[in-house]
């Protein structure tokens, strides 16, 4: 995913020269030396490295890092704090204010600019309960706006269209459309080309003009690489965009040239987009970006994802039991089921911090693991799964592990599992009880 490949370099960098607790001249410059090695390897600009790196080097030379202290946490803390500023310090967020709103979706064939345009709305309307409209307006790719169609059915974002009338006109009565249908965000889809060119310019300018956008958010390609800087200045000195977005991060990408993006340009990022799918789109983070750069894990995205995705009210009570003693595998199994909930495990491992340190293959076998525990507790009727010390009956056990279809290895396995976290949680709460009693509300 984006930023794994200069997470993975920058970390090596940072440890190779930090055996010493302390840092003096001569380990900071090969220190310095190393990042700047890792941020070329991973395509960040070469303007933008000599600016972070001189950066860096003024305050670790300048008495930022102090004698005695963990030179390795120190030095990490000034790149996090440098990045944080080369990537444009804060999140930008959309100007929403105005009723409708006009989002102005620009950007050449085949950046994602479509399926961002859903994705954004499909964000407003979860995200900001807006009532969004999207508007077909690329009359010239066939199959643009039946794909916008398409994408629109599947998220429930109505999509005006009035087929291969100008655009100019479309918009309009996109807009006209809106204000009569309390539409409070109207995201243009607009055309695009393989290349930048005169024509296509003329006409984005004169929708700008009669459509007066709230926001024109360019969406660019993150696999062209350097490129993205070129892209974004020739669109941005003709239609003064409001932010970038950009796209196809959960490929390969380097990275490093959507890290230039704010400071070569001087536009924030106001989104990324990680995956084909509708939830695949996320405000874009400075803070959090450097987080993970530097492999400090994402802990506030992690807690976003939990926060939205739990049923808070089956966690309370599933909480109120532990605390009254009585964790069985119906809450287990209730707790597995919010887990799946939350998306793929090795997405989740990765912004945790130190569980980077699981290999691929553990974090595989962990998922695995987790669905062979649903299904056999799927085979066991709510009594069982409620009093687990049933299970000890042979018949019981050998009736559930047929009808799983799992391995008795497997069924033991769970059982074990459980009554080691069965321990666990009664020790927790234990400690819990002997301090102060916390409310769980419900
Ligand atoms: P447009 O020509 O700019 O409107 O591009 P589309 O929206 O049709 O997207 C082109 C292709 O890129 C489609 O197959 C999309 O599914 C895909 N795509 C868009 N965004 C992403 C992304 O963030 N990740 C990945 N993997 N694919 C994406």
């Amino acid at each position: 995913a984006f930023g794994d490949f200069l997470s993975k370099r920058m970390k090596k960098s940072i440890e190779k020269n930090m055996k010493q607790s302390t840092l003096h001249a001569d380990n900071i410059k090969d220190t310095l030396r190393e990042i700047r090695l890792a941020l070329l390897e991973a395509d960040v600009n070469v303007d933008v490295v000599k600016a972070l790196i001189a950066n860096i080097k003024e305050k670790a030379e300048g008495g930022y890092i102090e004698e005695g202290v963990k030179a390795h946490q120190q030095m990490v803390k000034l790149v996090h704090e440098e990045l944080i500023t080369v990537l444009g310090k804060e999140n930008a967020p959309l100007n929403l204010s105005k009723k409708p709103t006009v989002i102005m979706m620009v950007g050449l064939q085949g950046s994602g600019k479509t399926t961002t345009t859903n994705k954004l709305a499909y964000l407003l309307s979860k995200k900001n309960a807006k009532k969004p409209l999207m508007v077909g307006l690329d009359i010239y790719r066939p199959g643009a706006i039946d794909q916008l169609i398409e994408l629109g059915q599947k998220s429930n974002i109505p999509v005006f269209e009035k087929g291969k009338q100008s655009p100019l006109k479309t918009a309009k009565q996109a807009i006209e459309f809106a204000e009569n249908n309390g539409h409070d965000v109207v995201l243009l889809d607009t055309a695009g080309r393989l290349q930048i060119d005169k024509e296509l310019m003329n006409e984005l300018n004169e929708l700008r003009k009669s459509t007066s956008p709230s926001e024109i958010l360019l969406v660019v390609d993150g696999m062209i690489g350097q490129e993205i800087i070129n892209v974004t200045n020739e669109f941005n000195s003709l239609l003064k965009l409001s932010g970038v977005v950009v796209t196809k991060l959960d490929g390969d990408a380097r990275g490093g040239a959507t890290l230039s993006i704010s400071y070569m340009t001087k536009l924030p990022i106001k989104f990324i987009g990680e995956g084909e799918g509708i939830n695949a789109l996320a405000p874009f983070y400075p803070k959090r970006m450097a987080d993970r750069i530097l492999g400090m894990g994402d802990i506030e995205t992690l807690f976003e994802k939990a926060v939205e995705n739990i049923d808070e009210r089956s966690m309370q009570k599933t909480m109120k039991r532990m605390f009254m003693g009585q964790y069985d595998l119906e809450d287990l199994r209730n707790q597995l089921g919010q887990m799946a909930k939350m998306g793929s495990l090795s997405g989740l491992m990765k912004m945790i911090p130190g569980a980077g340190k699981l290999s691929e293959t553990q974090i595989e076998d962990a998922q695995r693991k987790l669905v062979v525990f649903s299904i056999i507790m799927d085979s066991m009727t709510l009594k069982e799964r409620r009093e687990p010390k049933l299970l000890k009956s042979l018949t019981r056990k050998n009736r559930i592990i047929r009808g799983s279809g799992r391995t008795e290895k497997e069924f033991n396995e769970l059982v074990n599992n459980f009554e080691k976290g069965k321990k666990q949680v009664m020790e927790m709460t234990k400690m819990m009880k002997q301090g102060r009693m916390p409310n769980f509300g419900g």
